[in-house]
């Protein structure tokens, strides 16, 4: 350009910048047929103009890229000296490399083909990627899920059914019919172990031993012992995992217990079953079934892994408080096994037998430091822990066992529990129906319910007010299902067809409202109908009902008394609530020499078979106390 500075005739400058410029033929041409020197230097001007421009674009572009390939080339650096150093450590510590390592434990001739071909593609992602790169940390924890899970690795114990007995008998009180249909079941098992049999579920109120019975049914088979808690789980994937493509993803519950256990074949408790989620949003019944069903889980795909991982060795145990709950789809693949409620004097015995030594163990107690008395233990089961199951107790004997460990500190000699000392030791006193219910009410009438927390007790109110409208109507409160629904229409039907005999002189005129307390609760089913027969009745005549009495029974429109089920958890809750009698269909007669003795001798049991008898043995009976 040097050239074009000295010239001094502005023809020849816009020749040699011309010829300078990096124009094309056509542009050229242009320049050449510009008219007159002016316009010629004016079309110079633009192209140099457009050709600084371009330039100026160049080399932006080159110093971005520049930049760019700088700090890639300083993370490549960094990463290798990040490696070198880790290396140098690993040499110190005599590690192996982490990729080095991988790959001879997938070298294991015991791993299922499948497993090593695709451990070997990943190994090859990682070299590439590096292990400290992000995906190279998702291709590692990938890697190490592969390695730990125990693909073909089975804890082998031949089946011993004297051994499991004796397990089953030492560790729970009772419970035979659960104990023989598990050794019902182990004994297929050793005929034939890879018979598909049914998934036991126990079922029963909490605290009654599930959890503890499948813990010891693993014990007593040698294997491992895995808890999977289903409650309140909604996604499908928290059963079957996560597909990689999902950031943060990891296999699912069944697959981690199954690595925790470190065994294809642990017992593994699939908690809650009955409190799984059913919104409707993820479907974890379904994937569910895919682990249950003998004739998917051979190959059972968590969507993490990817691979078939046989599970049909795994012995599955399930729980649930109500078989009710049980999504429709796993009924079939479950076989029901009840867990009743306990009677005082089980828990009594069961105290003394098993939770007694127990809790003084856990607190380091000597026998000689702590002396229970028959009355003490007897004050503990009935007034300070009730339920159904032995939670509460056991909670309580722990509370009386610290009392004892504190006395003993002090030097104070043993601990004698007998009922002040329950009562100082327990603090407040549950006693949750039993005071409640024994009243003598017009239009109240002790019914029957058994829940998921076993049977219980329910009121039921009744009271005629005057029509809020024209004509009189009937109101149902109380968050009553459908059919308690029915069976209130059915009873209000049944009375108003027996007033003669009631003695009422005037048809019905009022408005009849029914009421069920503790309207939190979800309340259903039929037997209701004879206690909501008794309130409606009282509630017209004038007549209290005795408040010493519950009544269970299914009414029909004749007034006939159909049969009820639950009744053993029934009749417990009346000698919980420390009612006297109970009324009851004669349907259900045959099942009473089933019930155990110190129940029979407890309470009082009158069998009906029309609800006009019932009538009869509740209302307006005069009081002998
Ligand atoms: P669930 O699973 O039915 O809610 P758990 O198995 O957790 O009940 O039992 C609660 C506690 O009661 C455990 O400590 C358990 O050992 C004890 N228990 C329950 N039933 C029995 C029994 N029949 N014999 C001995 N202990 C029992």
């Amino acid at each position: 350009m040097a050239a074009a500075a000295v010239q001094e005739s502005p023809v020849k400058l816009g020749w040699v910048v011309a010829h300078h410029l990096p124009l094309r033929a056509p542009e050229k041409q242009s320049v050449l047929e510009a008219d007159g020197v002016e316009e010629r230097l004016e079309a110079l001007l633009r192209l140099i103009a457009r050709e600084q421009s371009v330039l100026e674009c160049r080399t932006r572009i080159r110093q971005a890229v520049q930049r760019e390939v700088a700090e890639h080339q300083r993370e490549a650096l960094l990463r290798e000296q990040l490696r070198a150093i880790q290396e140098q450590i690993r040499e110190i510590q005599g590690a192996k490399d982490p990729v080095e390592e991988l790959r001879e434990a997938f070298e294991n001739p015991e791993l299922p083909d499948q497993v090593r071909r695709r451990a070997q593609a990943e190994i090859a992602r990682l070299e590439h990627s590096g292990p400290f790169s992000p995906e190279g940390a998702s291709v590692l924890a990938y890697l190490e899920w592969l390695r730990d899970t125990p693909w073909r690795r089975f804890a082998e114990r031949q089946l011993d059914p004297e051994r499991v007995r004796r397990v089953l008998d030492e560790r729970h009180f009772g419970l035979g019919q659960v104990k023989r249909r598990v050794m019902e079941q182990l004994a297929v098992l050793s005929l034939r172990p890879d018979a598909p049999g049914p998934v036991l579920c126990f079922v029963g109120p909490p605290g009654v031993g599930k959890t503890s019975l499948a813990q010891a049914v693993a014990e007593a088979l040698g294997r491992p012992f895995v808890s999977v808690s289903l409650g309140g789980v909604r996604d499908d994937a928290e059963i079957r995992g996560h597909r990689r493509t999902y950031v943060g993803s990891m296999p699912g519950r069944i697959v981690q217990g199954i690595r925790q256990a470190g065994v294809c074949n642990p017992v593994v408790l699939l908690d809650e079953i009955d409190k799984i989620g059913s919104d409707g949003r993820g479907d974890p019944a379904g994937a569910l079934l895919e682990v249950l069903d003998p004739s998917q889980n051979r190959a059972f795909r968590d969507l993490y892994l990817d691979l078939p991982l046989d599970l049909s060795r795994a012995f599955f145990i399930a729980t649930a408080n109500t078989l009710e709950r049980v999504p429709r789809a796993l009924w079939d693949r479950l076989e029901p096994v009840e867990f009743q409620s306990y009677t005082p004097e089980e828990r009594m015995e069961m105290a003394r037998s098993h939770l007694i030594p127990k809790v003084m163990g856990a607190s380091g107690l000597e026998p000689e430091d702590i002396v229970w008395t028959d009355e003490g233990l007897r004050s503990a089961v009935l007034e300070f822990a009730p339920e159904p199951g032995v939670r509460a107790l056991s909670r309580r004997l722990a509370a009386l066992c610290r009392l004892a460990a504190l006395y003993k500190l002090e030097g104070r000699g043993p601990f004698r529990v007998d009922e002040a000392a329950v009562r100082a030791g327990c603090g407040e006193q549950t006693e949750p129906e039993r005071h409640r219910a024994d009243r003598d009410l017009v239009g109240v009438a002790n019914a029957l319910v058994v829940s998921e927390l076993g049977g219980a007790v329910l009121p039921i109110e009744v009271s005629l007010v005057e029509p809020s409208g024209p004509a009189w109507e009937l109101v149902l409160t109380g968050n009553l299902g459908a059919v308690m629904r029915e069976s209130a229409l059915t009873a209000l039907t049944y009375v108003r067809s027996i007033r003669g005999e009631l003695g009422v002189p005037t048809p019905l005129g009022q408005d009849v409202h029914v009421h069920a307390p503790e309207g939190a609760i979800p309340k259903d089913g039929p037997s209701a109908g004879l206690a909501i027969v008794a309130a409606l009745a009282s509630a017209w005549t004038g007549k209290p009902v005795d408040g010493r009495v519950a009544l269970t029974g299914e009414v029909t429109l004749r007034g006939r008394v159909l049969p009820v089920g639950g009744l053993r958890e029934k009749l417990l809750a009346v000698q919980r609530a420390g009612l006297r009698a109970a009324v009851v269909p004669e349907a259900n007669r045959s099942e009473v020499p089933r019930l155990p003795n110190s129940l029979l001798q407890a309470i009082e049991i009158r069998f009906v078979s029309d609800a006009k008898e019932a009538l009869q043995a509740v209302l307006g009976a005069s009081r002998k106390t």
